[in-house]
């Protein structure tokens, strides 16, 4: 989970767009910048797009955790609007 502090400007999403529900592997394209979970250890990165995500050996799992899955946390603004 990421960290903010009072006085953080942080603006809630309605969430519709497909980049807050889509769950995306190791080196699929990185749809918006921003702070992604990873979904079996919640680990956190963050990924500017149109990079790709981490391969798969950024970091292990155990069996129980399944694969790395990213999804979006925070959508960072990268345009300064
Ligand atoms: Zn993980």
């Amino acid at each position: 989970m990421s960290w903010w502090i009072d006085g953080s400007k942080l603006t809630k999403s309605d969430g519709k767009k497909e980049w807050w529900t889509t769950v995306y592997g190791p080196g699929d394209d990185v749809p918006v910048s921003g702070i992604y979970r990873c979904l079996g250890c919640n680990r956190e990165i963050t990924s500017n797009a149109p990079d790709r995500f981490p391969p798969q050996n950024h970091h292990q799992h155990s069996a129980a955790q399944g694969k790395i899955r990213w999804k979006l946390n925070v959508r960072t603004n990268t345009t300064g609007e």
